[in-house]
């Protein structure tokens, strides 16, 4: 079922699990998840799940969606913000709905191409995509008011924090077999960071595209 109703239904189940913010909520439910999904599973995207993407990859869980863009929403302003691993497109889509301008970044020429199409499906103008490797984050459009990471860094490459504007934000989740999300901010040449949560994420790969 992708009615409305199921919609809803999600939602309902992420304000319970504590997501607060309207505004994220109401991104969340504007944007249709069964059209970031095969076929095959759009029954199945109002889960609160991850589900399969192809190429080994994962769409992430509603409540994780929401959870790292309402961090970014309560900690400062969305202006100009990066993605690193573009997936489905369905994190950016969420974002760009509360966001001046979104940039995300993906290594799988496959998914590049399938988000593409999907943004253009949906009349997101607002969102540029590029096939590279995000670990060099995207300098040319450098700086951002808030970097997001949807895959899991061992180390968070110190690159993306030099394209943070000053008070910047930066969600990445950290680790390998057992992952933390963390909350960075940039002020000056220091950084600061929070814990958010235990999380469950594909790795970061560094170095190259496909
Ligand atoms: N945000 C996505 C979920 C991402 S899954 C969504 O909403 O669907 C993690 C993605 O990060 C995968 O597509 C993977 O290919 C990508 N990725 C991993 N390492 C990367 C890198 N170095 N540069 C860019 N993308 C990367």
């Amino acid at each position: 079922m992708t009615s409305a109703r199921t919609r809803e239904r999600l939602i309902g189940r992420l304000r319970e699990q504590g997501i607060r913010d309207e505004q994220t909520l109401a991104a969340l439910s504007a944007i249709p998840r069964h059209l970031f999904v095969d076929e095959a599973l759009a029954s199945r995207a109002y889960e609160d799940t991850a589900l399969p993407i192809g190429h080994g990859q994962t769409i992430s869980q509603p409540y994780i969606v929401a959870r790292m863009t309402a961090a970014l929403r309560a900690s400062g302003p969305l202006e100009r913000v990066l993605e690193i691993g573009t997936g489905s497109g369905y994190q950016a889509a969420v974002l760009a709905r509360l966001a001046g301008h979104l940039y995300t970044v993906e290594r799988i020429a496959g998914l590049v191409r399938a988000a593409r199409q999907r943004f253009q499906m949906l009349r997101l103008a607002n969102i540029s995509v590029r096939h590279a490797d995000g670990c060099e984050g995207w300098p040319e459009e450098a700086p951002f008011d808030a970097i997001i990471v949807t895959a899991a860094a061992r180390t968070v490459p110190t690159t993306l924090f030099s394209q943070l504007k000053e008070g910047g934000r930066l969600v990445v989740p950290v680790g390998g077999d057992g992952q933390e999300l963390l909350l960075y901010r940039r002020r000056g040449t220091a950084v600061s960071f929070e814990r958010l949560e235990a999380v469950n994420f594909v790795p970061l790969l560094p170095g190259g595209i496909v």
